[in-house]
């Protein structure tokens, strides 16, 4: 077995043509399964639950650049605010409302993603293009001072066919690069997972969240 080390060195040298960055995915993780991680240069980690993450980053080391990358709830935003450098899910005006509010709190500005819906799938969460392009364009984003959209997110149907997965991607990507335009900070393309990273790297990520790969097969008795 390659140990953890080994692969995120690889992942960094395979993704450092496209210019894009890895987000280790940690949900179920411990703390001992991070750090070789983290002693092999990794820095961004990605979690989905606001309960784990807020009791796991308490042990870890604290460069690490925290994303939340699951789906999120207004009632949770305040547990994040405190530390969360990057929010890939935001999928409302109302949460990115919260975010900013909380945020504000504790005087911080958090780096949000839009998600969209890409898949086929009726169940993964996300706005469609045209709720994205409302939210972009609503007037009341100038006064949110503590949030910053820095792009877009998405997630491809989990599928073995991989020109379904190019398209879904390069919608997104189109989707990107007509509303990047006039905007300075919005730099940020988060797709591509275990399965599909090497696609969504050939479509334009700039963010590949990978946890299998890394870590092995969740244990799935024990994730939420
Ligand atoms: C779990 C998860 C990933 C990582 O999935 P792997 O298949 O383990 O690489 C990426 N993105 C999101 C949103 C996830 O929930």
């Amino acid at each position: 077995m390659v140990e953890i080390g080994g692969i995120i060195q690889q992942l960094k040298a395979e993704l450092s043509p496209f210019g894009a960055r890895l987000v280790a995915v940690s949900k179920t993780r411990t703390a001992e399964e991070i750090l070789p991680a983290y002693d092999a240069g990794q820095r961004i980690f990605g979690e989905n639950y606001v309960q784990e993450i807020a009791e796991k980053r308490v042990g870890l080391p604290s460069d690490i650049e925290w994303h939340f990358i699951g789906h999120l709830q207004s009632n949770k935003v305040k547990f994040l605010a405190p530390f969360i450098h990057c929010i890939h899910t935001v999928d409302s005006m109302r949460l990115l409302k919260e975010i900013d509010k909380q945020a504000m709190k504790e005087d911080r500005i958090v780096s949000c993603l839009l998600q969209v819906h890409i898949a086929r799938e009726e169940t993964k969460f996300g706005m469609n293009s045209r709720e994205t392009l409302e939210l972009l364009n609503d007037p009341l984003l100038a006064s949110l001072k503590h949030v910053r959209i820095t792009g877009l997110m998405g997630m491809a149907t989990n599928t073995t066919d991989e020109d379904l997965i190019r398209q879904e991607f390069r919608s997104l990507r189109n989707l990107f690069d007509a509303v990047k335009t006039g905007r300075p900070g919005f730099t940020e393309l988060s797709m591509g997972m275990s399965s599909d990273y090497k696609i969504a790297l050939q479509e334009g990520s700039t963010l590949v969240r990978i946890g299998s790969s890394i870590f092995g097969e969740r244990d799935h008795s024990l994730s939420k």
